[in-house]
């Protein structure tokens, strides 16, 4: 086998197994430089086409792939959902849904004893702070803002950024997060935002991209000396996205606070054509009535999405609905952390189906299962406390059906993908999940979508395709060279603890 050589850390490499890699040992000056550049060009050789010991399903461009044999949930009303089926992609696309497809040129995954689903669409995680897992499982909101935000976010530099981001997008692709909307607010730079978005690139994960504030140890973003938000989106459209048709596109992620400070952002977004997310009924923050002062600003359409929405008032909410709005419910953090209860049937209620989101990997396990759990079951004890309460005409139940609806359909219209991915329809795009049910948390097999929702978890997703590109075989990130992916996680994490002054206990 010919093996392209490395010629170094800044070079395009294309191979990194043992006969190829650098025969010296790797320095902390060449995995986390200074400078975002090189810092950039050293992680991003974690991922590389390895030498696999057999051919993996689609490393022949252009040759179509067929998924066979799976239990097909298509979640596309249209086409229903098979108990066995075949999947067909071509160039990257759907391109049949069905039981017995004949493609005798394409390569088969086989997919006997396996769920084949659309890949899960998160709406809403701070990916910079990949590399701060768990640091507050015990922490408020309030404890948040002034540990991951005022102490770590202040000094972070673009290396902590683009090892967070990576960090993030490669463990939502491990747990079949196929989508993701990283909000971004960690733009203490230009160089912070140029690491950021080269990460997510690198990564291969499909991404939205959602350009957010600095951080500051005093909260004062619109201070920043180095900050250049939100005036930079232009030059990020210009620069990266000057297409729609490409795997990370571009949000502005607008900050809350007085609407003063937030319409300019709404502006810089729409003067590029880029969509809106910002975070709402946030607590006791979010009893102000923002969304009334920007709607008197005539700032509200169909091109935003609103997060948390927990203690928005009834104003609010027709607002929302009215004007076309998208939400986001991280169920897991609002729980936690104060936010207010997760406003699952206020926004049944009021007819507006909610996507959902991790938020921050600081406090919340990073996959897409324990999202639909909880609010699963939060809506479930909501309406079981009504009925004995005496309510005579309660709500109804969620069924696990629309909580995967919301785990991945739902999920790509607020991240504006709808037309393009959360189900598997011929012409859309293949993000797809094959998850094992030969596992012993769900065999014998008797509920598909009961499976999903209510027992699998990350050891089930065996298989992830992202744009028909095979990211996860056999349980396994495809190309990922783990020894050097925990000396990036570990060197940034020790670096940012020691600029923040922080102590690290590990324990
Ligand atoms: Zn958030």
């Amino acid at each position: 086998m010919k093996h392209p050589r490395a010629t170094g850390w800044g070079d395009h490499v294309s191979c990194f197994c043992s006969a190829c890699r650098p025969k010296s040992a790797i320095s902390r000056r060449e995995l986390l430089c200074t400078s975002a550049a090189s810092a950039i060009a050293a992680s991003t050789a974690i991922i590389g086409t390895t030498h696999a010991q057999q051919p993996m399903p689609g490393a022949v461009p252009g040759r179509p792939l067929l998924i066979k044999d799976g239990c097909v949930l298509s979640l596309d009303r249209a086409i229903g959902d098979f108990e066995r089926a075949d999947v067909l992609i071509e160039h990257g696309k759907i391109a049949a849904v069905r039981p017995n497809i004949a493609a005798a040129d394409a390569e088969v995954i086989d997919a006997a004893r396996m769920i084949v689903a659309p890949g899960f669409v998160d709406t809403h995680r701070h990916m910079w702070q990949g590399i701060l897992r768990n640091v507050l499982p015990d922490g408020s909101l309030d404890d948040y803002i002034a540990t991951v935000q005022k102490t770590f976010g202040a000094n972070y530099t673009p290396d902590d950024v683009y090892a967070g981001d990576y960090f993030s997008a490669l463990g939502a692709i491990d747990s079949g997060v196929t989508c993701i909307l990283d909000w971004s607010h960690i733009h203490n730079t230009p160089a912070h935002t140029d690491a950021a978005i080269k990460a997510l690139m690198d990564s291969g994960v499909r991404a939205v991209f959602a350009y957010g504030n600095a951080q500051t140890t005093d909260g004062r973003w619109w201070e920043a000396k180095g900050s250049k938000y939100p005036d930079d989106i232009a030059r990020l459209r210009k620069q990266y996205f000057s297409s729609e048709d490409q795997l990370v596109t571009l949000y502005m992620a607008a900050p809350s606070g007085a609407s003063e400070q937030i319409l300019p952002s709404f502006k810089a977004a729409r003067d590029v054509g880029a969509r809106i997310t910002i975070h709402v009924g946030v607590g006791e923050r979010g009893r102000a009535a923002l969304l009334e002062k920007l709607n008197a600003a005539d700032a509200l359409k169909s091109d935003t999405t609103y997060i948390h929405c927990c203690t928005l008032n009834d104003t609010e909410w027709k607002l929302i609905r009215d004007t076309g709005g998208t939400i986001s419910i991280a169920g897991y953090v609002e729980t936690l952390m104060g936010h207010g209860s997760p406003p699952i049937q206020k926004a049944i209620d009021i007819g507006i189906r909610p996507s959902l989101s991790v938020d921050v990997e600081t406090s919340v396990p990073n996959d897409f299962f324990a999202q639909m759990r909880t609010v699963f079951s939060l809506q479930k004890k909501d309406v079981w406390d009504r009925r004995l309460a005496g309510d005579k005409n309660p709500p109804k139940f969620l069924t696990v059906r629309e909580v995967l609806e919301f785990a991945t359909i739902e999920g790509a219209r607020a991240n504006g993908l709808d037309r393009k991915i959360g189900t598997l329809t011929p012409g859309k795009d293949a993000d797809i999940i094959l998850l094992r049910t030969d596992r012993l948390n769900v065999m014998p097999m008797n509920n598909a979508v009961g499976a999903v929702v209510t027992s699998m978890g990350p050891q089930n997703v065996d298989t992830v395709l992202i744009a028909g590109k095979v990211m996860k075989r056999n349980g396994q990130l495809v190309g990922v060279d783990f020894g050097r992916l925990a000396r990036l996680g570990d060197e940034a994490r020790d670096r940012l603890y020691a600029s923040a002054n922080v102590k690290n206990t590990r324990i």
